[in-house]
């Protein structure tokens, strides 16, 4: 069924990386780079100007009232701030600091566990937890899903941290329960990590080892035993996903009195080989490679996140963010090259799509942007977006990208609706 593998050396698996690398604490880098969403430019963001200092800690916000911040990772003064747009046209104001000296804490951070600490400070922790929905009228949350898989092939940060750091994982499990007043909190782990995560205060949950079994959907149908339809998100569902990472920094956090502001990431060389990090949000890649003495040359692919579900990246100047739980740098000569050529209609991408999509159709209507038709008729929202199917795909579209740019593309036709209500 699988053709072909992720990097020239390594054969193909459907499993997950189930023995994590330690973890290799980095230096604070010379600089880093906070990408402040919702800001349009450097221009327009009044609360902070370059050559203001900043405290390791301290919220960065467009103004004391807005839900998009970033927190400082360094203690430093602001060098630059320049507007940035992902590849999806979202922009974000680029926030550089230059670190300069030991780290001083900024004392903004409670140390008492709230749903207002939290939203104000704990939604930049590593894999990005959002408490929007235990803030949300509309949504009753009754289970809160502390996930300990990893997200892509190849990659163990979130398995180290069950392995290694499991109080800190049950201080943040007692946080939650205290932020968000949901009591039944569950852990997913591989069977290797259930002692670990019995220790946590987490109603244990085995999930398998093969891909995709460690994806949030995938979690509610084979382990919460829940199955979220197209039209509705996990909240909807009742349920909030939140990484083991997460739940471990936000336990230090209320430990220690000071917000997270580093990020455990997986890089994997050419050679297939893999190494964890703990690094400075803000990180430039490039400065991550360079202690792992990965070279990155011309036409080499650098990937943010996993073989499966990443995102190409076009340079080593970009940061770490709270939710790069990866860094994959394939060699040219083995990176699969999309193409133009046409579906033939051969059907592996349907054989292998776990949640049983018309993958063939669906992306007939994404290339022919017709977003809405491709919801309506070939469950573009059911897709748990886990990369098989482009993964399969003979003709080499890039079936995985057109169906992220298509939910893109459809959220923005919905809330521009909603807005004309
Ligand atoms: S990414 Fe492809 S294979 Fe995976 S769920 Fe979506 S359509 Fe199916
Ligand atoms: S795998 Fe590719 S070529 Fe085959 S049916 Fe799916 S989209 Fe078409």
């Amino acid at each position: 069924m699988i053709k072909r593998s992720f990097l020239g050396l390594v054969a193909p698996k459907l499993q997950y990386n189930l023995a994590p690398d330690p973890v290799q604490d980095l230096p604070v880098p010379n600089t880093v780079t906070l990408l402040l969403r919702g800001a349009q430019n450097g221009a327009g963001v009044t609360a902070f100007k370059v050559g203001e200092a900043v405290k390791t800690g301290q919220r960065l916000a467009s103004s004391p009232d807005s839900s998009e911040y970033v927190i400082s990772s360094v203690t430093g003064s602001i060098s630059a701030m320049a507007p940035y747009v992902d590849s999806y046209g979202r922009k974000f104001t680029a926030i550089t600091i230059q670190t300069g000296g030991q780290d001083e804490w900024d004392a903004g951070f409670s140390k008492g566990p709230t749903l207002d600490t939290a939203l104000k400070f704990l939604e930049y922790a590593p894999g990005n937890p959002s408490f929007k929905a235990f803030a949300d009228p509309e949504k009753t949350i009754r289970t809160i899903v502390v996930n300990g898989m990893d997200q892509d092939l190849l990659l163990t940060a979130n398995q180290y941290v069950v392995q290694n750091e499991a109080s800190d994982v049950k201080s943040g499990v007692e946080a939650l329960k205290k932020i968000t007043g949901v009591d039944r909190v569950l852990m997913a782990v591989p069977e290797n990590l259930v002692q670990q995560a019995s220790t946590t205060g987490a109603e244990v949950k085995t999930v398998r080892d093969t891909y995709p079994e460690g994806l949030p959907h995938m979690i509610m149908k084979d382990v919460v035993g829940q199955v979220v339809s197209a039209d509705d998100t996990l909240a909807d569902a009742g349920a909030v996903f939140v990484s083991a990472e997460a739940v471990a920094a936000i336990g230090a956090a209320f430990n220690a009195g000071q917000p997270p502001v580093t990020k455990v990431l997986t890089v994997v060389a050419k050679d297939g080989s893999t190494r964890n990090v703990r690094a400075r949000i803000g990180t430039p890649l490039g400065d991550v490679l360079k202690a792992c003495n990965v070279a990155v040359n011309d036409r080499d692919r650098l990937i943010l996140g996993g073989p499966m579900r990443g995102a190409a990246s076009y340079s080593e100047d970009l940061p770490v963010e709270p939710g790069t739980d990866g860094i994959v740098v394939q060699d040219d000569a083995d990176s699969a090259q999309t193409t133009d050529y046409p579906c033939i209609n051969c059907g592996e991408c349907v054989r292998i799509c776990p949640v049983r999509i018309p993958v063939n159709m669906l992306v007939r209507f994404l290339e022919a942007r017709l977003y809405e038709d491709a919801a309506a008729m070939y469950d573009l929202d059911c897709c748990v977006e886990c990369g098989l199917c482009s993964y399969v795909c003979v003709s080499r579209i890039p079936i995985f990208q057109y169906i992220k740019l298509g939910k893109y593309e459809l959220s923005l036709i919905e809330t521009a609706e909603a807005a004309n209500e």
